[in-house]
């Protein structure tokens, strides 16, 4: 019989050049990078846990589309709304319905929502942290640019003429290798969190399972953030290891900025279920390998 995998942890490196993937906002024309504060009081450059998880929901709903699996209204359009527009469930008694109505779209399955009448939330079964720049391992530049406004020599003299035909703003650009970790419960998908059942069968369960997996390597593949317009990060190193765990047993989570972390997970997991990478081609190959796991049931009745 095929191992059961309960949860998939991903530690890992990856090096990042000339990207502003998020930010903390614009003042004026200027472009705020993101700031992280560590224990020490070290100040260092981060990718929030937010846009990571938003860029997997991402591709997890473009491979979702493409396989022509149906989703709920909301998610059907990429709404941040999710299951709260489903409408079929209106009565507080019934919030065990309401989980199982959502429980029929992947999206709201794997990723979470919330729903307002009668409320219930879900966790999402994917989790991300920051992703953090290893403090003596990052740059950061704020460069000017000037954009010429197109079609203004053709305008005619009058009020219009008064705007000026450049316009200065102030872009960050970041560089770095950063720390990700990242925590996959397949034992989640398809469990309804109000009454402890599964509304999947193992069979779904598992389709969900590698759609999730296959969603973190089109993420990896292409980081998908902010201004990649302008900005499409030069993604080239990742490294690190992909842990998984058997019944009811967390994996390790030791964050990637300290040197020595997968040594840290392989004592702590006594070397077993530890899979290393050291490039994004062996990632997305270990990745596939996972797939011959089957995602574990909690012991109670379908
Ligand atoms: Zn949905």
């Amino acid at each position: 019989m095929a191992n059961m995998v309960y949860e998939i942890g991903i530690l890992g490196r990856m090096r990042i050049d000339a990207h502003s993937l998020n930010n903390e906002g614009t003042i004026g024309n200027v472009t705020e990078p993101r700031t992280v504060i560590l224990a020490d009081g070290t100040k260092t450059d981060g990718i929030s846990g937010e846009m990571l998880k938003h860029i997997h929901a991402e591709s997890l709903w473009q491979l979702a589309k493409a396989a022509n699996i149906n989703l709920c209204e909301a998610c059907k359009v990429m709404s941040p709304m999710r299951a709260d527009g489903n409408s079929l469930v209106t009565s507080k008694e019934r919030a065990p319905d309401a989980v199982k109505e959502a429980l029929n779209c992947v999206v709201c399955d794997t990723h979470g929502f919330l729903v307002q009448e009668p409320t219930v939330n879900r966790k999402s079964t994917v989790e991300f942290g920051w992703a953090l720049g290893i403090p003596e391992k990052f740059y950061r530049d704020i460069h000017v640019h000037t954009r010429v406004a197109l079609g203004e020599k053709k305008r005619e003299k009058g009020k219009e003429a008064k705007v000026s035909e450049q316009m200065i703003y102030n872009r960050p650009t970041r560089s770095g290798v950063y720390a990700m970790v990242s925590v996959f419960q397949p034992w989640r998908v398809g469990l309804n969190e109000v009454n402890y059942n599964y509304e999947l069968n193992n069979k779904s369960q598992k389709e969900r399972y590698e759609l999730v997996l296959d969603s973190y390597k089109s993420m990896m593949m292409r980081l998908e953030g902010a201004m990649t317009t302008t900005r499409l990060p030069h993604f080239s190193a990742f490294d690190g290891v992909i842990v998984t765990s058997q019944k009811g047993v967390p994996v390790p989570i030791i964050s990637p900025l300290i040197e020595g972390y997968k040594d840290q997970v392989k004592k702590i997991s006594k070397g077993a279920n530890i899979k290393e990478f050291g490039s994004l081609s062996e990632f997305l190959a270990t990745m596939d390998t996972l797939k011959e796991l089957i995602p574990y049931r909690l012991g109670v009745k379908e």
